[in-house]
Formats: structure tokens, sequence, C-alpha cells
């Protein structure tokens, strides 16, 4: 069987100081110098070695490493030109047998609208400035994705997974819940970093289920619950004038969806806001 060696604390920082590579906060560089955490994540990645693995910011390739014996391919989109230049250099050093299964992409994960191959799943220790956007944009971008386990700050995690009523419920929560089922698959500490944030981790798995293939529909949801939950405080009566109109129109619109006016959009479900939009489409 193909195999790899795992990256610890001492192999992740001689890399680094090889490469003169400085961890930087801006593109969210921690890196995990545990072995057991990322063969932890890949356990939880519910992926077969028939499948195509989009893996967003690989840094040093501490997680590339745990994939590749596991899967066909690896896509890996990392920004840092001096970490995507230097990958793979560390595969081949660590997974000899693996690196053809490896493809590199420098690139701006926001930015990346093809693939070289159709990915059926993204695993993934995110940079977590961008890690909700960069996933809603691969959901959006790759149809093809259809399960997903990302590591992100704790709190992100939990607003990912959260549901209506919660206070921590929001825009990420909604539109993840378009997508798929969304659940949390552990939490993970500081000291499994390179640098240690200053916050906590978490897992969190979609199974994609698209509830509706209409983009137009999707676009105008979205719309709607970035207004809603933009303007928090305010009744959707006021809230989601920006998108729908007059307060007649918004009113008539939630009338004839049969949701009061004076919830909030945290008291609404992906299904209501997708009511909305559709009674939205037929007045509009
Ligand atoms: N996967 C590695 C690990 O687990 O050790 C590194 C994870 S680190 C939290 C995030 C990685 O994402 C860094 O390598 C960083 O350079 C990269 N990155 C940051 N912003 C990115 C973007 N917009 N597109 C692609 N990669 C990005």
């Amino acid at each position: 069987m193909s195999e790899s060696t795992l990256l610890g604390a001492t192999e992740i920082r001689a890399l680094a100081e090889s490469l003169s590579a400085k961890p930087t906060k801006k593109l969210g560089q921690n890196f995990v110098i545990d072995p057991n955490t990322v063969r932890r994540i890949v356990a939880q990645a519910h992926v077969s070695s028939e499948d195509v693995v989009v893996e967003i910011g690989p840094g040093l390739g501490s997680l590339t490493l745990a994939l590749l014996p596991n899967v066909a391919k690896v896509l890996a989109v990392e920004i840092d030109p001096v970490l995507s230049t230097a990958l793979p250099a560390t595969i081949s050093k660590h997974a000899p047998n693996l690196k053809e299964n490896l493809i590199v992409i420098n690139a701006d994960a926001m930015r990346i609208d093809e693939l070289p191959i159709n990915p059926t799943h993204l695993v993934a220790n995110l940079p977590y400035n961008v890690s909700v956007p960069v996933v809603l944009h691969f959901l959006e971008t790759f149809p093809s994705l259809k399960e997903i386990l990302v590591m992100v700050q704790a709190e992100v995690a939990d607003r990912m997974a959260a549901g209506p009523g919660s206070k921590i419920y929001g825009v990420p929560s909604v539109k993840m819940a378009w997508y798929g089922d969304v659940t949390k698959a552990g939490s993970v500490g500081r000291n499994v970093f390179w640098p240690a944030p200053n916050v906590d981790s978490g897992l969190v798995r979609l199974v994609r289920k698209d509830r509706e293939f209409d983009p137009q529909l999707r676009e105008l949801t979205f719309a709607i619950v970035d207004a809603a939950f933009g303007q928090r405080r305010k009744t959707l009566r006021t809230a989601l004038g920006s998108v729908l109109g007059s307060p007649q129109t918004v009113e008539s619109i939630l009338q004839d969806t049969g949701i009061d006016s004076g919830l909030r959009g945290e008291q609404l479900s992906l299904k209501d806001f997708v009511a909305i939009a559709k009674q939205a489409k037929k007045v509009t």
C-alpha cells in the first residue's frame, strides 16, 4: 500500500525555516503540527480511494500528506507562492509513491472558478479570515462536491451549524443549510497548531442536499437572508424593504407566504426564507 509519513512539530518548523517562511496572520497561517489531528480530520471526512478532494490552503502539507494515501487525487489550492512551490518536494520526500496524485494550484481560492477535475469532497484546515465565504463559493461553483469537512474557528463552526431561534443563528447558518445538512464533527484545541491561535477550533461537516437547483432563486433567497440579518433588531416588515420594495409590497408578500411581518430574521428557517423568495418572484 502507498503510504506517507506525517509531519510533526520539528519537521514543520524546520520546513518553514528552510523556506524562510514566517507564518502570517493575514493569510491565517496556523499549521497543524500534530499527526493525530490530521488523521482525525481524514477519518471524519468520509473519503474513499475513488474520491477527488480539493484542499484549500495546504500550507506546508500536514493535511495533504494524511489525505493522499486515502483518496484518488488531491487538488491543493494555495495562495502563498512560497508554500505552493515547496509542496511537491515535501510530498515527494514524505509520500514518494503518491506524488502523481497531487495537483497544486497557486491561486486565491476565492477566485477559483474551475478545477482540472471535478472534486467530490472539500477537506481543509481553512484560513480563518475567509472560512465562510470560501466554503460558500466552492459549494456554489462546484456542484460535484457531495461532502465537506472543514476545520474552522470554534465560534464559526457553531454559527455554521446553528438552527433558528438560537442567538448564534445567522447568515452562515441559513446559507450553509441551503446546500445541505450541517453538523459539528468535533473540537480541536490550540496546541495542535504552530503558531498556536488564540481561539479554539472546530470541525464542521456538510452533506450536500441542494434544496433547490435554481440559481436565481438562490440569489434572491440569499439577498433576503442578508437583508433580514443585516438589521437584526428590525422586524421583517422593515428589514426586507431594501430587497422586496415598498412596505406594502413586503407586507403583502409576507402575508401571502403566511409569515408574520413582525417576526425577525433569526426566527425564520431556511424553508421560510425560500418561501418568501418564491412568493417575491411571483409578484415582481
Ligand atoms: N492545511 C495546512 C495545515 O493544516 O497545516 C495549513 C492551514 S492554514 C490554517 C491556512 C492555509 O491557507 C495557509 O497555508 C494559507 O497560506 C492558505 N490561504 C490563506 N488564504 C487563502 C486563499 N484565499 N486561498 C488559498 N489559500 C489560502
